[in-house]
Order: C-alpha cells, then sequence, then structure tokens
C-alpha cells in the first residue's frame, strides 16, 4: 500500500520543518507539521510516516504527543530553507469569539479561522466603520 501521493518536493520542506523546530529545541508533533504546512493533522502524519519509512525521521511516543526527530541521514541531505524556525512558540488560547481553543501564533492571532472569516465578511459588508 503506497497510500496517497506526496510529491518529493513536499517531503522535503516536510523533513525542512522538522529539522528547523528541532533544532530549536522544539520537536514537532505530526500534528504541528500539518499545521506548519497549511495541511489537516493526517495530511502531518502522511507527511511524518512517509519520512519514517524512508529513515529520514524517528517518531517518539513522548508526553502524549508522537513527536518527529530528524536522523542522521535526514542531516546529509540537502534540504529547502525555511523562514519561520525560530518564531515565537505557538501556543494554545481560546478564541475570543466563540472559545474554541485555536493554536495561536501570535498576540495578534485571537480568533479561529471560522470567526476571522465571519468577522472578515462583517467587515468587508460596511455595518462597521471603524
Ligand atoms: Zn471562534
Amino acid at each position: 500500500m503506497a497510500g496517497p501521493f506526496v510529491s518529493e518536493g513536499d517531503l522535503r520542506r516536510a523533513l525542512a520543518l522538522v529539522i528547523a523546530y528541532h533544532d530549536a529545541g522544539r520537536p514537532m508533533t505530526s500534528v504541528q507539521l500539518g499545521e506548519a504546512m497549511n495541511l489537516s493533522a493526517e495530511g502531518g502524519r502522511l507527511r511524518s510516516r512517509h519520512l519514517a519509512d524512508r529513515g529520514l525521521v524517528e517518531i517518539r511516543h513522548e508526553k502524549g504527543a508522537n513527536r518527529i526527530y530528524p536522523t542522521s541521514g535526514a542531516r546529509i541531505l540537502d534540504l529547502p530553507r525555511v523562514e519561520d524556525a525560530t518564531a515565537p512558540a505557538k501556543r494554545q488560547r481560546p478564541c475570543m469569539r466563540c472559545h474554541q481553543t485555536i493554536t495561536s501564533d501570535g498576540p495578534h492571532h485571537r480568533h479561529c479561522n471560522r470567526c476571522r472569516e465571519s468577522l472578515a465578511k462583517l467587515s468587508g459588508s460596511g455595518c462597521f466603520a471603524f
């Protein structure tokens, strides 16, 4: 079973993210990998499994999450650069509007995607002028 197709460039980008987060002292979970690539959690899991199959990463179960560690084999590859690995750690916080837990990427990020969309629509409709 080969499973859903993942392109080579996609996997290299995933591996570059895994290494960058690991080197920044925050080994990624597969869910975080999915988020960092704007994919679903399943998208992140799929890519981490592909990388593990190739011996490029090792997935360790730690503190209730599967964290992805690059292996020494991953270090010798020429990978794309990632810019966002040294950004402040993302944290979980409730959406200010509906209180659903979101992974915030900074003080400016206080609403879940659904609320952001509906707030954008409201402001775009001209109901609120402030
Ligand atoms: Zn919300």
